[in-house]
């Protein structure tokens, strides 16, 4: 699934592209996408709009559109955009300068909600706590959402109202990063973890924008290169493969029904 790194990667490539052009032609393809409302309804709210910003919050990419509307997407497992023609296109964004743009779900979970751009912000607030990456994301805001669960805080880390945009990955590598194990109730984790925890998940979503996001199975950027982040992982999908730490092999376990790798020794269940 994209997570933030990837989402903002998608974003940086799509707003030159995007941004000041119309929408001639908006075809949609697939109904679950835009379900509950008529996907024809949604192709002519959009049709004829003009393009002013393509904007990320989380793992949402918002495009907001001159008339006021904006086109809200979340892809979801398998959603992508690409410039080339491909398989499993769910819609087709046509622009005034001749621009193909295709929407791409494999297993088309992904979703495409119109809004008037004054409800996009109390919308995307009440899915999404703080942008980690802003000022807004302090050891103080983690610290105290991390103090009142007491579920493995990992699974913590992956509620969006605690921190926008993190999933799977990054959650194991900034855990791997600050040396927490991720199934440590998140209560008792440590002022001093909790400063490394939260200076770790920056790091973590930093690299991965440097890399333009991981590739691992359906992931392309709309240019249709692949990122390279999963060649930087430290703990994810690396079972068995060495700890670029300490060198103690990375163990696999599951957090909340989620594949979670860590290492046993730099990421002791007991804490430090
Ligand atoms: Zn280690």
């Amino acid at each position: 699934m994209p997570e933030l790194p990837e989402v903002e990667t998608i974003r940086s490539q799509l707003a030159p592209r995007l941004a000041g052009r119309t929408l001639v032609r908006v075809e949609i393809l697939d109904p679950r996408l835009t379900r509950p409302i008529d996907l024809f309804e949604v192709a002519e709210a959009l049709e004829g709009d003009s393009i002013l910003a393509v904007e990320r919050r989380g793992k949402y990419l918002a495009l907001r559109l001159e008339s006021g509307l904006a086109l809200l997407v979340h892809l979801r497992m398998t959603g992508s955009f690409g410039f080339e023609p491909t398989s499993h296109e769910r819609a087709v964004l046509e622009l005034d300068d001749g621009t193909r743009l295709a929407y791409r779900d494999v297993r088309r979970f992904g979703t495409w909600l119109v809004l008037e751009d004054a409800e996009l912000g109390t919308y995307l607030a009440g899915k999404n706590g703080p942008e980690p990456l802003s000022a807004s994301f302090t050891g103080g805001w983690l610290g105290g959402r991390l103090a009142v669960r007491r579920a493995p805080v990992k699974a913590v880390l992956l509620d969006q109202r605690v921190v926008a945009g993190l999933g799977n990955i990054y959650a194991d590598e900034a855990l791997w990063r600050a040396r927490v194990n991720p199934e440590r109730p998140a209560r008792d984790l440590d002022a001093e973890e909790i400063r490394r925890l939260h200076r770790a998940i920056r790091a973590a979503l930093r690299t991965g924008i440097e890399r333009q996001g991981s590739t691992l199975s359906q992931y392309r950027t709309p240019e249709g290169s692949r990122g390279g982040m999963q060649d930087e992982f430290r703990v994810y999908g690396r079972d068995g493969l060495p700890c670029p730490r300490c060198g103690t092999p990375i163990a696999k376990t599951r957090v909340g029904g989620r594949g979670t790798w860590y290492c046993p020794r730099c990421q002791p269940a007991t804490g430090d």
